[in-house]
């Protein structure tokens, strides 16, 4: 009996599971072979939705994979519970089972609580990334779950794990509307959004939360709904009673937007701090501020920014718990893996997905998308199949460039392959739906 052992529900070992079962079902020696899975959530998102979810576009449903539903459906077993260290001398892994309803560990659980082990013959590692910020998010995000507060609640959250965005989101709103019922004379409601950060995630976020706040704020107030067409309406101050501001602080120059989003952004009123540095945030007489150093023509200036939405869209880094995997890590902590996806120490530990360190063919690393870590899933599966079958094992070279199609929260999309070639309309939109919904139809099992 050989056992694999999948750590992270994420989009390359989901990928890998569903094809490892389709060889192993094919094959006269199937029992042989043991799958199993371990994830802190039942629920795998699924990263190219998420931003039409945050707009209110599709339902979360849509969104993510039932990780049970389809560990059942592949005959692989599931084991809710994360990860916490790896010993791949002796093969085995430690993880814990304390988990709350975000997938991540209840605040105050001992990180160093280990509730059990498993033993494995080959294991595949990945388990996406988080932010830099992590420890600001996690204390902020105890604050939101605490209702005995009657002040007007703030959020700080980060866009990465993308998992846990729509919960946080749909929790911070619960407050808000409680917020505001417990103050009925309320006629007009100014809700300050700010989004940090320099990439594409930066920006999609500006656009899709302005959309969701403008309809979220109306719905609270019981004003009349917008059309779909005008769901990204124009941030800032309105007639009626909704003042949605939405400002991006952004590292380098505005004009570095792409021409397609910097349109968007102007026909939605959303401004852009460019030059600018998120320094941290301080909260003063129940006014949250996020604190920013700007330096545009190398003279700095700090600016102190009301808000009552933070996004941290600030790129990936790497989770702790990689530091306890006893397998080598680049400079930065992202795992080294060869060319076969494998640690270069241990053949039988592979990785993919966000947390791998990972040279592309122009010499730079490849970007952390779900499109990277979905193709390397198919090598996953193939190659673990080679490892046990003593075949050899077969190369993974990414792609040089991915299609990026950017939601704008009002049906439209920005196709930005190059950066002089960008259109935005809603066919576009239609067409990113189409994907992203041929992606999540493969795990839908029925039982
Ligand atoms: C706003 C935004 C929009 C994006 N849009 C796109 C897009 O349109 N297209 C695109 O290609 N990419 C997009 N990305 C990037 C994409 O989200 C990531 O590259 C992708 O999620 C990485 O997939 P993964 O397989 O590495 O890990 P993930 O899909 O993030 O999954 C990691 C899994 O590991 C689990 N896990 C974590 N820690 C542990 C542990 N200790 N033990 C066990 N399990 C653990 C998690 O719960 C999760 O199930 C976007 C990112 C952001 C922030």
């Amino acid at each position: 009996m050989v056992r694999v052992v999948l750590i992270g529900a994420g989009h390359s070992n989901l990928q890998a599971l569903r094809m490892l079962h389709e060889r192993r079902s094919k094959s006269p020696t199937w029992g042989s072979v043991e799958i199993c899975v371990i994830s802190p959530s039942d629920r795998a998102w699924y990263s190219g939705m998420v931003p039409a979810i945050v707009a209110r576009l599709r339902s979360a449903e849509e969104g993510w994979v039932d990780v049970s539903t389809v560990c059942r459906a592949c005959n692989a077993q599931f084991i809710q519970g994360e990860v916490v260290s790896l010993n791949p001398v002796q093969n085995t892994l430690q993880y814990r089972t304390v988990v709350d309803s975000l997938g991540v560990p209840a605040p105050g659980v001992d990180a160093g609580a280990v509730h059990a082990e498993i033993a494995y013959d080959i294991v595949s590692i990945d388990i996406g990334s988080t932010t830099a910020f992590s420890s600001l998010v996690e204390s902020r995000r105890c604050a939101i779950l605490d209702d005995s507060d009657s002040s007007c609640p703030s959020l700080v959250f980060s866009t990465r794990p993308i998992g846990a965005v729509h919960s946080v989101l749909e929790q911070f709103e619960q407050r808000l509307a409680q917020f505001v019922m417990k103050r009925q004379q309320q006629q007009r409601m100014q809700l300050n959004v700010v989004i940090v950060g320099g990439g594409n995630a930066a920006l999609e976020m500006s656009l899709v939360l302005n959309a969701r706040f403008q309809k979220c704020v109306r719905e609270m107030l019981r004003l009349p709904s917008l059309h779909t067409a005008d769901a990204g309406a124009r941030s800032g101050s309105s007639s009626d009673g909704v003042d949605v501001s939405v400002r991006v602080v952004f590292p380098g120059s505005a004009n570095n937007i792409p021409y397609a989003i910097a349109r968007e952004f102007k026909t939605l009123g959303i401004s852009v701090l460019e030059h600018a540095r998120f320094i941290g945030i301080s909260e003063e007489s129940n006014h949250a501020r996020v604190h920013v150093r700007s330096a545009c023509n190398g003279v700095g200036d700090a600016y102190a920014l009301r808000f009552d939405v933070l996004c941290l869209a600030t790129g990936p880094c790497p989770h702790a718990v990689q530091q306890n995997l006893s397998v080598p890590l680049d400079d930065n902590g992202w795992i080294l893996v060869n060319d076969f996806l494998q640690s270069p120490s241990f053949p039988n530990v592979f990785a993919s997905g966000d947390c791998i360190s990972m040279l592309g063919r122009t010499g730079c690393p490849i970007p952390k998308a779900g499109v990277y870590a979905v193709k390397q899933g198919h090598y996953i599966a193939r190659n673990i199949w080679h490892f046990i079958h003593g075949n050899g094992l077969e190369a993974y070279v990414p792609q040089r460039r991915f299609m990026q199609l950017i939601c704008c929260g009002n049906g439209r999309a920005v196709y930005a392959p190059h950066p002089r070639l960008q259109l935005n309309n809603a066919a576009i939109g239609t067409l990113k739906n189409w994907l992203d919904d041929s992606w999540i139809r493969q795990f839908r099992f029925k039982e």
